[in-house]
C-alpha cells in the first residue's frame, strides 16, 4: 500500500477567528504556520490517493473546479493527471465527510467525475446532509455557493451508486472506518494497514496540527462536544499505535506522529 497527497487549494484563516477559544501560549505555536503576508493560518485543502493491490482509492474530492468563497481550489485534477493518474482509474471515492471542501470534484456539471469509481460515505452524514430537512448552516452559507457547492446538489446525481458504511467498519481491504463522529453526524478517522505498518488519515476530524495537539474546539461542529471527545479519542489511538498520520487541511498535508511526553503532547514531523 502507498499513499500520496494531492493538493486541490487551500484556505487562510487567523488563528483567532479559527479558534477562539485557545489559550494565547497555545496559539501562537499555531501562528508559526500562518503566512507571512496575510498573517492568517495556512488550511491546505486537499485528497490522499491510495494504492492498494488493484485498488486505486482517493480520499475526498476537494473543493471543485470553481473557488467557493473563502475556498480555493481547483488543483485536483492535474495532481492527479501530474502523478500519471487518469480520472478512470480511481476504483474507489472515500468521503470523510460531506462538507463542501470534501465533494467539490465528486461530480461536474452533474455526470461523476470519476467515471468508474464507487462512492462511498458513512450513511449518517448521507441521511443528514441529504435530507429533504437540510437547512444550509450560516458558514456554509458565508463560505460557499450553496447552490452549487452543497451535498444535495454536488452529490445528487451519485444517489443512485453510493455505497454506505457506518461508524467503525472496514470499508476495502487494509482501510478501515474509525467512528469519530462530532464535526459532522458521520465523520471518521481511517486506519490504514498493510505489511505490518499502520497510518492513519484523520479527515476532518481536526483542521490543525495543533487543534489534535491541544483539543481546541473548532467553531463549525455539528456536535460540539461529541467533536472534542472524538479529538481526544483518536489522539490516544495515535499515542498508543505510534504511528503516522495526516489530515486533509493540515499545513502542506504534513505527516507526523503525536508523542506524549507526560506534561503535553507533541508533534513528531515525518518528512
Ligand atoms: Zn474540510
Amino acid at each position: 500500500m502507498t499513499v500520496e497527497t494531492v493538493v486541490d487549494g487551500e484556505t487562510r484563516r487567523t488563528v483567532d477567528f479559527l479558534y477562539p477559544d485557545a489559550p494565547a501560549a497555545e496559539r501562537a505555536e499555531a501562528e508559526a504556520f500562518s503566512d507571512v503576508i496575510t498573517g492568517e493560518l495556512v488550511m491546505t485543502i486537499g485528497s490522499y490517493v491510495v494504492r492498494h493491490g488493484n485498488r486505486l482509492v482517493l480520499f475526498d474530492a476537494g473543493v471543485g473546479s470553481q473557488p467557493t468563497g473563502s475556498f480555493i481550489g481547483g488543483a485536483l485534477r492535474s495532481g492527479l493527471l501530474a502523478r500519471n493518474i487518469a480520472l478512470d482509474e480511481i476504483t474507489d471515492v472515500i468521503f470523510t465527510h460531506l462538507h463542501a471542501d470534501h465533494i467539490g470534484w465528486a461530480t461536474q456539471n452533474g455526470v461523476p467525475f470519476f467515471p468508474n469509481a464507487t462512492y462511498r460515505c458513512d450513511r449518517r452524514d448521507w441521511d443528514h446532509f441529504m435530507s429533504p430537512d437540510y437547512e444550509i448552516e450560516p458558514w456554509e452559507a458565508a463560505s460557499t455557493h450553496p447552490e452549487f457547492d452543497a451535498a444535495q446538489v454536488r452529490l445528487a446525481p451519485l444517489a443512485g451508486r453510493m455505497e454506505f458504511w457506518e461508524g467503525d467498519a472496514e470499508i476495502l481491504p487494509g482501510i478501515s472506518a474509525i467512528d469519530a463522529a462530532g464535526h459532522t453526524p458521520g465523520t471518521n478517522a481511517f486506519l490504514l494497514e498493510s505489511d505490518g505498518e499502520s497510518a492513519m488519515l484523520l479527515g476532518d476530524v481536526v483542521h490543525s496540527i495543533h487543534e489534535l495537539l491541544f483539543g481546541w474546539r473548532f467553531p463549525v461542529h455539528h456536535d460540539s462536544q461529541a467533536a472534542l471527545d472524538a479529538i481526544a479519542r483518536v489522539r490516544a489511538l495515535l499515542v498508543d499505535l505510534n504511528i503516522p498520520c495526516s489530515a486533509a487541511h493540515f499545513t502542506g498535508m504534513s505527516w507526523g506522529r503525536v508523542l506524549d511526553s507526560g506534561d503535553r503532547f507533541l508533534w513528531e514531523a515525518i518528512n
